[in-house]
């Protein structure tokens, strides 16, 4: 392996200079009025996607700054740090990458520059449904081949921003259960046009945070068959094989919120004076914030650790799993301790403490519940018996 040491290097350090350069003009007054809102961050996005940050993962050859997974990470570490939510634009990072890796060369053609450059979003990636949750292979949407078209029929939860993008990565069943040998075959990927598709209702849900999430309902959807990512049947996979990426950017959306509430937290209770001397003196208030930066920079190892293998194309599950499980429970422990350092202020709306607690807890549940990556390293990486 090339190298295995955590320091960043220049090139890091200016690109993450540069990231944070832009995000202070996107200040907290603003994030916190789109949160009441429930509005996307229209600005910001067309501006990240514009200064080319969205696209770092695509190859040069397609547009892109064919940069690794470490550099994504620290542009999205950075734009939760300054106080901003990258959630709603991490995804068009990373759900390119299926395209990437199993799409035809037409396909990536046809889509990747366009979504280098903006003109096309593709930041909706349709798996959970309502009746099978976490448990994937028990997808009921289906996907039916009729000549040159797939009839789409069936239900999607939880989906985000699709309101937002042109394009969707799609999970259907081709397959019925019943014909299969292996629960993990009989699915398939779509890179769905989501434009004007006639039959395709779209239901946003108002959930604890600012997320553009929705209610999916697809009623005799006709999609052209090419839409295919791959080949029929192999979608489970496909799907799995982005899940490191995933993993590792959603871990660095948490490094970069643990360092936003550690930072307000020390700034705090090093002003705020009460029985006449500064809060963060007393050991009650110090040492909460004290163990959470510990975790985060443990989490950080763990999350470099992750990036840095799969950037040289060595395997990283347990990595990139135990990177996402740490981060997220540090970045929590972080805003427990920033919210109680700052009393009944951390609270109130106009700190953005309680918005970033928000946005911030999701990820203990979510892409994957921190459940079943404990599931994940106690059966794969520690070979127990299975729960599931
Ligand atoms: C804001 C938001 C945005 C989202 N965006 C998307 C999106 O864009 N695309 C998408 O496809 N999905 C998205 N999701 C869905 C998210 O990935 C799912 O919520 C998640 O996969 C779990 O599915 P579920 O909610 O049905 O929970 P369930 O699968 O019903 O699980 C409920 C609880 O039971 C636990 N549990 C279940 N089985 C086990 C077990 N064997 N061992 C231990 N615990 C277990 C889970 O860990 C969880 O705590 C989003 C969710 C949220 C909240």
């Amino acid at each position: 392996m090339k190298d295995m040491t955590f320091a960043l290097t220049d090139d890091q350090r200016a690109l993450k200079a540069a990231v944070s350069e832009l995000c202070k003009k996107y200040q907290p007054a603003y994030w916190r009025d789109l949160d009441a809102k429930r509005e996307y961050p229209e600005a910001f996005v067309t501006e990240l996607t514009k200064a080319g940050y969205l696209a770092v993962l695509i190859p040069q050859e397609y547009g892109g700054a064919g940069l690794g997974i470490m550099e994504a990470a620290l542009i999205l570490e950075e734009i939760n740090r300054s106080g901003g939510n990258a959630g709603a634009c991490h995804a068009q990072m990373y759900i390119m990458g299926t395209v990437l890796r199993h799409g035809s060369e037409a396909q990536k053609k046809q889509y990747l520059p366009k979504i280098a450059t903006g003109d096309l979003r593709l930041q909706a990636f349709g798996v959970t449904e309502p009746n099978a949750g976490s448990d994937t292979t028990k997808l009921q949407t289906t996907a039916v081949r009729t000549g040159d078209r797939y009839v789409v029929n069936g239900q999607k939860m939880f989906i985000s921003r699709v309101l937002q993008s042109d394009l969707m990565l799609l999970l259907a069943r081709t397959t019925p259960v019943d014909q299969l040998k292996r629960k993990t075959d009989g699915l398939s990927v779509f890179l769905v046009d989501i434009r004007g598709l006639k039959g395709f209702e779209v239901r946003p849900l108002r959930m604890m945070m600012n997320h553009s999430t929705n209610a999916l309902f697809f009623d005799n959807v006709e999609i052209p068959a090419d839409s295919l990512v791959g080949q029929e049947g192999k979608g489970f996979s496909y799907i799995l094989d982005g899940m490191n990426a995933e993993r590792i950017l959603v871990a660095s959306d948490s490094l970069g919120d643990g360092r936003w509430f550690i930072e307000k937290a020390v700034a705090y209770s090093g002003q705020r004076v009460i029985f006449g001397k500064p809060i963060g003196a007393n050991q009650g208030v110090q040492f909460p914030i004290a163990k959470a930066h510990m975790a985060l920079e443990a989490a950080d190892l763990m999350r470099t650790k992750a990036a840095k293998l799969f950037d040289a194309g060595l395997p990283c599950g347990p990595e990139a799993n135990m990177a996402k499980y740490l981060a997220s429970e540090a970045a929590l422990a972080a805003a427990d301790a920033c919210i109680d350092c700052h009393g009944g202020y951390g609270f109130a709306e106009e700190y953005d403490i309680e918005r970033k607690f928000r946005e911030s807890r999701l990820y203990r549940a979510a892409p994957i519940n921190n459940n079943l990556v404990m599931a994940y390293v106690g059966e794969h990486v520690l070979g127990m018996p299975r729960s599931y």
